[in-house]
């Protein structure tokens, strides 16, 4: 069966071996980010609604459940948006502890919600709660984010900090930054006066890992992603310095994940660098995921329409080898149906190429 709603599981370095919840089904959102990778927000709001309902989206669960004895570390809600616009969030939090018992629920959130009195309450059932805060810089939160209405870094940072007090679950905060956007010296000292008080349970600090939606933005350099983590982990430590370094997941090639951060977010965990979406996610299906061959060129073709990624990107997301997709994307390069990008980020840090399939078809 192909499912629509349900992603993955794929390996997370945070979340370990983790199934995907698309809580959207569009490009739904309270912000439209310099660097998502999904592509520019189709709608976008801060209106809650049942944009994909809990009925639809817990039978679907329910079925991949039926079909695959195995369990996944984490159940992960996320989607091409923003996932607390979702009205029947609390309803699909129950829900997935009822279908999948024992297995933790994790949201990733852009935090713009959270000073709401509503959705604090529909999201503190949840295990993990991952938000994203890409400066306080308020000139700087406007630039990168370019939210909805009126939204401040100020109001978000505020609605953490009231979902933090009562919350009994883990959180884990985002930070992405861009190269001259917001790498600032201001948004660190600001940032860690905000981790100071927060304490989260483990603080990662990332940077573009696929093109964004604007052409002019830039990955941040090592060393900067180095003294951000080290400044922003210090900080999040209680008086003492005891406190836990961020938790090594397990993962699907059986490794342990690094303690350290990865230098940018995977294809399972994205943060809010594109949510947890299926646009670089196998559709799971009853059928062979090996090889080449029609269905390998659509599921090629499909996922880079939806977002720009290298071969080895795609291998991940598609759960294929990688010589057979490199073949097949040299292939479908040659009869125009993808194309390299030629805009703004067009190699990722160890040099491979970023393909799209976005105007290859129609020449625009
Ligand atoms: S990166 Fe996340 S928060 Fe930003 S526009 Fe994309 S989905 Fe929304």
């Amino acid at each position: 069966m192909t499912y629509a709603y349900v992603f993955g599981p794929v390996a997370s370095s945070r979340l370990g071996r983790s199934l995907g919840l698309d809580l959207l089904g569009r490009r739904i959102c309270s912000m439209d980010c310099l660097y998502c990778e999904v592509g520019s927000t189709d709608t976008l709001t801060t209106e809650r609604a049942p944009w994909v309902p809990a009925d639809v989206l817990l039978g679907e669960l329910a079925q991949w459940a039926a079909e695959h004895p195995e369990r996944p570390d984490h159940l992960t809600l996320g989607g091409s948006g923003e996932p607390c616009l979702n009205s029947d969030l609390a309803t699909i939090i129950a829900g997935c502890r009822r279908i999948m018992p024992g297995v933790p629920v994790a949201v990733l959130t852009n935090a713009t919600l959270l000073d709401r009195a509503d959705v604090r309450a529909d999201l503190a059932s949840a295990d993990v709660v991952l938000p994203s805060l890409d400066s306080l810089v308020e000139s700087e939160f406007r630039r990168i984010n370019r939210t909805c209405g009126g939204i401040t870094a100020h109001a978000v940072a505020g609605g953490i900090l009231d979902f933090a007090r009562d919350f009994s679950g883990r959180i884990w905060l985002e930070v992405l930054l861009l190269q001259g956007v917001n790498d600032t010296p201001e948004n660190l000292a600001l940032l860690t006066d905000f981790v100071r008080e927060l304490a989260p349970d483990r603080v990662d600090v990332t940077t573009l890992s696929r093109p964004g939606t604007w052409p002019g933005a830039r990955p941040a350099d090592r060393e900067t992603l180095a003294a951000w983590r080290t400044a922003l982990n210090a900080a999040a430590r209680p008086a003492g310095g005891h406190a836990a370094p961020a938790a090594a997941a397990p993962s699907l090639t059986g490794r342990a994940a690094p303690d350290a951060p990865s230098t940018g977010p995977s294809s399972a965990d994205a943060g809010h660098a594109g949510g947890l979406t299926p646009d670089g996610m196998p559709r799971i299906t009853n059928g062979a995921t090996t090889g080449t061959g029609p269905d390998v060129a659509t599921d090629v073709v499909e996922s880079l329409r939806r977002r720009p990624q290298t071969v080895g990107q795609l291998a991940q997301a598609l759960a294929r080898p990688e010589d057979a997709l490199r073949a097949e994307v040299e292939t479908l390069a040659r009869a125009g149906r993808i194309r390299p990008v030629t805009d703004g980020l067009t190699h990722s840090a160890s040099g491979e190429v970023f393909w799209t399939a976005r105007h290859a078809e129609t020449g625009e």
